[in-house]
């Protein structure tokens, strides 16, 4: 299966079966090293990324923050697997870092990842708007993920002519939300992720990572009319085309 956004194993995980294709993302740089004691196989990638709520927590100046966008550049220099993410608009945080801040940092790192042909995943909280008008000024040609995507049909068609591929999590059915329901309906390709640790309670309560996963596929699969392995297949020819850097 292909696991396009989860967090870093959490303390008593079992470790995912090396046959996964996960794409590891991180929210700051407490976290970055991490990846040298993973010992991954290829089709594990690693997000080095930067979030708005991750800079709320943790005191910082225009100066520091030139520091981590290199730190990431350098990093990447020396990673093959990496990417870079997640990164993005969190307007939760904007009392604490002003979006016309989050908005710079991302532009820049997305900037970073054009000039070093490396894909980008994006946490998007808030108006739409936000997040167009950082893709209208980024103009990248290096894929992009839009990671937790539970907006409308319309809206994931819109980011896909921009050239964004949505994610979606569990969480499109821990929320009832209209895109769980019109699933079938999704003319456009995305692809599919656990954001574990950050899953909805019930399945944190009853499920491990690799068992969340599985049903995740298994109810899309039956949304779409798909066997899984199907979905699967499909699944991993997205993850082959993105992750051809
Ligand atoms: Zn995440």
């Amino acid at each position: 299966m292909f696991d396009a956004h989860r967090h870093l194993p959490i303390s008593g995980e079992h470790r995912p079966s090396s046959g996964q294709h996960i794409w590891f993302a991180t929210s700051g740089p407490d976290e970055w090293a991490l990846f040298q004691t993973l010992s991954s196989p290829p089709q594990w990638k690693h997000g080095y990324g930067l979030l708005p709520q991750w800079l709320s927590e943790h005191p910082h100046d225009q100066t520091a923050i030139f520091d981590m966008i290199a730190h990431v550049e350098a990093l990447l220099r020396h990673d093959p697997h990496g990417y870079i993410g997640e990164i993005g608009i969190d307007e939760r945080f904007a009392n604490l870092v002003p979006l016309d801040v989050q908005l710079s940092i991302a532009g820049r790192l997305l900037d970073l990842a054009d000039r070093t042909s490396r894909p980008v995943a994006i946490h998007h909280v808030g108006s739409i708007t936000l997040l167009e008008n950082l893709l209208e000024g980024a103009d990248v040609g290096i894929p992009i993920i839009v990671h937790g995507f539970l907006g409308s049909l319309e809206t994931a068609r819109h980011l896909s002519n921009r050239g964004c591929t949505i994610s979606i999590g569990p969480n499109v059915w821990a929320h009832q939300t209209k895109l769980g329901n019109r699933l079938a309906e999704i003319d456009i390709p995305f692809v599919l992720e656990t954001d574990y640790p950050h899953v909805p309670d019930l399945l944190a309560q009853s499920l491990g990572y690799e068992q969340i996963l599985a049903s995740h596929y298994r109810e899309v699969a039956q949304r779409l009319h798909l066997q899984q392995t199907d979905l699967e297949e499909k699944m991993h020819g997205l993850a082959t085309i993105l992750t051809d850097w």
